[in-house]
């Protein structure tokens, strides 16, 4: 059976006093409880972000093929690796792909294929602002002042 809209109105006011019933009011809460709920919540906060970039770094990358598609100093001939953690590359460039809104990040193993990524790993141009009107010549000069310079 479908609500009313004042049942649901009712349920929408229900569910918002719900979600809001367990935040603390901090303009009211009493100064010494507002500053044991702020350290309570601060050292949560600092252990929560501890744990996910320990959880995030098993995610890391540890290896990447070179940029230079011709370097080829793998076993017979293979793309070379790149072992990130051992630093032990020429460098390294990243940048915004536009396109997924994803960043980026290209391995160069050696001086000559970190000059290849320069030049070929780029930024995306700029797409073309097809968001502003075309310009056009005013054909009426309202401004006297102006109209007079002319
Ligand atoms: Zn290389």
């Amino acid at each position: 059976m479908p609500l009313s809209p004042e049942q649901r109105h009712d349920r929408a006011k229900k569910a918002s006093a719900a979600r809001w019933s367990d935040r603390t009011d901090w303009e009211t809460i009493d100064l010494e409880e507002g500053m044991r709920q702020l350290a309570s919540l601060r050292s949560e906060v600092e252990r929560g972000g501890l744990i996910l970039q320990r959880r995030s770094e098993n995610f890391r990358v540890q290896t990447a093929e070179c940029y230079n598609p011709d370097c080829r100093k793998g076993p017979n001939g293979t793309r070379t690796i790149i072992d990130i953690g051992s630093g032990r590359f020429a460098g390294s460039r990243t940048r915004h792909n536009m396109s997924t809104g994803m960043i980026e990040t290209a391995y160069a193993c050696s001086a000559a294929c970190y000059l290849y990524m320069g030049s070929h790993f780029t930024h995306a141009s700029a797409s073309p602002r097809d968001i502003s009107p075309t310009v056009s010549e005013p054909e009426v000069v309202l401004n006297e002042a102006a109209k007079n310079i002319i």
